[in-house]
């Protein structure tokens, strides 16, 4: 029986988190099911920094990017010393079941902290890097998409007037989702992502293909990466193997992570936070709410963090035939 979920948010921010907030409390209050709020992700569950959430709590957020519960990185929540203070916060304020918005350290560490507590946990996909297996996409991707989008369209205003090549370097850890589809959105002229960096030389590829012959600019979106390079790495090689490019670096940083989520975030925030409580409702556990095709669903954990989820192919080939 489920009769008190605690709700945290943990990893990097992603905006859509407080509208999955709103959906998880306000879900919990209708079915009659106390909820508790838990700031700074695992750090607040270990050391107790815990309160009841009424349904005012969430009122007027589910249009604010960030998290009103704060996120952290807990390294103490990483020791079975630290996840046994977590359980004892559990037990110490009822908290029978948690909600865990995050990334795929976050839902590791939900997965293990379940197992050995035996916690029913379910998680939610809350990464603007889209890196998670199981879900077509993850709150806040959109969004990031979107403020990427509206940057690199003011980048190519320079560009274009000054016939350089940009390399605009976005977000994505390990992951090329945001640089393909970013590269796709604002009409890029490729995207170097990780993906395939150890089958092809991206870089020498993007020269051979004679990128800027008919053009006055260039514009190239970079997946933050070791392996790609970075933006930074790449405008170094530009300088040193192809010196008769005038190469130009834009890294977009934080700006990524922040503001107002769109709405395709806030929708599938509301909708993957009902999911979440009804899914422990149902006595689901130990499982991630996902969307595939437009329908939700429960992935176990195992899947969700074990596997790597592929980029689109055919999306390389649009950003190579609409680049002519
Ligand atoms: P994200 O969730 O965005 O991927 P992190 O990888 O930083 O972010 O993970 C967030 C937090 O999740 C960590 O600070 C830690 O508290 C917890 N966590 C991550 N990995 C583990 C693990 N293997 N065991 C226990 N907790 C973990």
């Amino acid at each position: 029986m489920i009769s008190c979920i605690g709700i945290l948010t943990s990893g990097g921010d992603s905006p859509g988190m407080n509208a999955a907030i709103r959906a998880v409390t306000r879900t919990a209050i209708f079915n009659n099911i106390a909820v508790k709020g838990i700031m700074r992700g695992y750090r607040g569950l270990v050391e107790g920094e815990v309160s009841e959430f009424h349904t005012q709590d969430v009122s007027n957020i589910v249009q604010q990017g960030g998290t009103i519960l704060k996120t952290a990185r807990c390294l103490e929540f990483m020791t079975v010393e630290g996840r046994r203070k977590a359980h004892e916060t559990m037990l110490k304020e009822g908290i029978d079941s948690l909600v865990v918005i995050g990334g795929d350290g976050s839902l590791t560490g939900a997965r293990i902290f379940a197992e050995e507590f035996n916690v029913p946990i379910v998680g939610i996909p809350g990464t603007i890097d889209n890196d998670i297996f199981g879900t077509d996409t993850t709150l806040g991707y959109d969004t990031a998409l979107n403020t990427i989008t509206e940057a690199v369209d003011k980048i190519r205003d320079t560009a274009s007037s000054h016939e350089r090549l940009f390399f605009v370097e976005v977000m994505g850890r390990n992951a090329g989702f945001l640089a393909l589809n970013g590269a796709v959105a604002a009409g890029a002229e490729a995207a170097i992502i990780p993906e395939i960096a150890t089958e092809v030389d991206q870089l020498e590829e993007l020269i051979n293909n004679g990128f800027r012959k008919s053009k006055n600019s260039s514009i190239v979106l970079v997946a933050e990466s070791d392996l790609t390079g970075g933006a930074m790495g790449l405008a170094a090689r530009v300088k040193a193997e192809y010196p008769e490019y005038d190469v130009r670096v834009t890294i977009l940083g934080h700006i990524q992570r922040g503001g107002s989520p769109t709405a395709a975030d806030r929708i599938l925030a509301s909708r993957m936070g009902e999911a979440a409580v009804n899914a422990l409702l149902e006595g689901q556990r130990n499982v991630m709410i996902g969307v595939r095709n437009g329908e939700l669903d429960h992935v176990p954990f195992a899947q969700a963090i074990r596997k790597i989820k592929s980029i689109d192919r055919n999306l390389l080939n649009t950003v190579k035939v609409l680049s002519m």
